[in-house]
């Protein structure tokens, strides 16, 4: 069959299926089962941790070699939020009585074991898995690069020691790999496209012989298939999302996620806020060449009104005891009328309630009357797209920003202060040249953003920027899934695709880091040095020997008049670029002072 994945809408669909079921009646005479699939009654869905095994391991191994066993235990360290995609498609097996379904979130069992100073051993976790949960079919959920590694490893490892369970994969990243016909993904015996509510409901009732189609699913084993016609090519869209049951928060733990871990590196709430995620909003009005938005959830955008929002937090904040939400919407300002009365109604509820959104803004959609109702009812953080300070790599990016937007817009953001702003930015685009990588810069230094995110430019699967560079011959092969590299410079594992060379990339970007996030922060410079402490303290728990961090420490400390814990942050400043050359090297390239009133570097080269 082809991986080609055309999206249709549901009217499409439905101008499909007569002409194929009359063609499946006449063929249904003539073939059977290749082999005949048990009945499908325990589904077991899925969340792979979004760690390798090797950084899972390294985190231990780190904790033996300080001789200590505290650092594990610190939750600040970890990423955890609910496996939001695996909710929605638990909410449409609710009325099937005879399918069982479960969910098991990996990523958070995993990262408890660490927590537990348990070594992780993927292989007895999955074997844990299948004993306790039985599953005649297990759904592996796939949304990122990062999860690939564990996506293949427990998709291989079950088709190897159960040979009966069938594996069926999906998520943003999967999708993506499978347009791509990567063949790397044989371990599923299904690969289920884009949003797949209904492509998984209806692959479990066609295996259950309850229906005689299937569509926007990939068949790897095709002996599972009654008759090739029965997959109808192409992907179905709900169009309108209100149709959609609440995702199942019931299913999981939801009260304790925050427990374990934080929502993201710039979490912006008090670390024992009970959080959950939510989106309100499939696809995005623009469609940038580096952005899998278009190819997953297809051309347009569609939204749960604002009646329905207001019923999920609700329903959140009631029943689960939710007080954060973080939408991981790609377009939330798509309709400013929504964005309005979603605010009032949250304005008017006087709850005791926050919510962010970490995905990222438009800023090109923001007004002032909008981003006060947003921050009057509780918005603590916005990440925005800015991704160059060039207009013609944005032009080329096809990003909806030119500088001149960005110059009006970004006025908005001292009127609400109480947000914090995040901007990021993309280093290294193909053809980018040096000089139109230091006007990012520039434009991270210029604008009051309170933190600024360089990603090196990462090709992702299926995106009008991987297939152009595909035409070209590219080799894809090395591209990292590193998402830290704002932090931790050595952890970074891709490669670029920009003539300037990996090397001079992956340091302009770091020193572009260490500058406008930590030399040159302009919180701790006098703005907001409460805020800029918090980030720096976050740093510290997450890169221990973060030697700029711990500095800006001891700076931001002795301004709020914490002597002993500036004296102690300094003490590690001095201990660290003591024993690391790298971080040495580091103070001196950007004569950055030990503390704010020395007036020379106390070290030598
Ligand atoms: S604006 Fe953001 S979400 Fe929309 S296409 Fe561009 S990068 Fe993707």
């Amino acid at each position: 069959m082809s991986c080609s994945n055309k999206i249709v809408t549901g009217e499409e669909l439905i101008q499909i299926k007569p002409n194929v079921t009359q063609q499946l009646k006449k063929e249904k005479r003539l073939v059977k089962y290749s082999s005949k699939p048990n009945p499908i009654k325990n589904i077991l869905l899925i969340n792979i941790p979004r760690l390798t095994i090797r950084q899972l391991n390294d985190e231990f191994q780190s904790t033996l070699s300080l001789g200590t066993q505290s650092k594990p235990t610190v939750k600040t360290h970890y990423e955890i939020y609910p496996p939001l995609g695996l909710l929605y498609l638990s909410s449409m097996f609710k009325e099937k009585n005879n399918v069982d379904l479960q969910i098991f979130d990996m990523h958070l069992n995993c990262i408890q074991m660490l927590q537990k100073n348990t070594i992780v051993n993927w292989k007895k976790v999955v074997d844990d898995a299948i004993k306790k949960y039985k599953p005649d079919l297990v759904g592996i959920s796939s949304m990122f690069g990062a999860s690939f590694e564990g996506t293949k490893f427990v998709g291989e490892t079950i088709k190897k020691h159960y040979k009966d369970i069938i594996v069926v994969c999906g998520g943003v990243h999967m999708t993506g790999l499978a347009n791509n016909n990567d063949e790397n993904l044989k371990f599923a015996d299904f690969i289920c496209l884009n949003e797949s509510e209904y492509h998984f409901l209806w692959l479990v009732e066609y295996l259950n012989n309850e229906k005689d189609t299937l569509t926007g699913v990939v068949v790897n084993n095709k002996t599972l298939l009654r008759n090739e016609a029965d997959l109808i090519p192409g992907s179905h869209v709900v169009q309108d999302l209100d149709t959609l049951p609440i995702p199942d928060f019931g299913s999981i733990d939801l009260k304790n996620y925050y427990k374990y871990g934080i929502l993201s590196g710039a979490q912006t709430i008090d670390y024992d806020t009970p959080l959950a995620t939510m989106q309100t909003v499939r696809g995005c009005i623009a469609r940038c060449s580096f952005c899998a938005v278009r190819s997953f959830n297809g051309l347009g955008v569609r939204m749960h009104s604002s009646k329905r929002v207001l019923e999920e937090i609700d329903l959140l904040y009631n029943k689960f005891g939710i007080r954060h939400v973080d939408f991981v919407d790609d377009d939330f300002t798509y309709d400013r009328q929504r964005v309005m009365e979603i605010t009032d109604s949250i304005i008017d509820r006087d709850y005791n309630f926050t919510w962010s959104i970490g995905n990222g803004v438009r800023l090109g959609s923001l007004d002032e009357e909008m981003l006060k109702n947003m921050e009057k009812s509780g918005c603590t953080y916005l990440s925005f797209g800015i991704e160059s300070g060039d207009d013609e790599i944005l032009r080329q990016m096809k990003k909806p920003l030119t500088l001149e937007i960005l110059r009006e817009k970004v006025k908005l953001l001292d009127i609400c202060p109480k947000i914090y702003y995040r901007a990021n930015f993309i280093t290294g685009y193909p053809g980018e040249t040096k000089e139109q990588l230091q006007k990012t810069m520039d434009v991270a230094e210029k604008y009051p953003w309170d933190w600024n995110l360089f990603s090196i430019c990462k090709p992702l699967p299926d995106t009008d920027l991987w297939n152009e560079l595909l035409e070209n011959n590219a080799d894809f092969e090395g591209v990292g899934n590193n998402t830290d590299q704002d932090y931790n410079y050595s952890s970074y594992e891709g490669k670029v695709f920009n003539d300037a060379g990996d090397e001079y990339i992956f340091n302009t970007s770091y020193d572009f880091n260490l500058k406008s996030n930590f030399k040159n922060n302009k919180n701790l410079n006098g703005r907001n040095v409460v805020r800029a402490v918090k980030d720096f303290e976050r740093i510290v728990v997450k890169v221990e020997n973060h030697a700029f961090a711990w500095n800006c420490l001891a700076i931001g400390y002795k301004k709020l008049k914490q002597y002993e814990k500036s004296e102690h942050a300094l003490e590690n400043t001095m201990e660290i670029i003591k024993k690391n050359s790298f971080w040495r090297k580091k103070f001196i390239e950007h004569e950055f002072l030990i503390d704010d009133t020395s007036c020379t570097l106390p070290i030598s080269k």
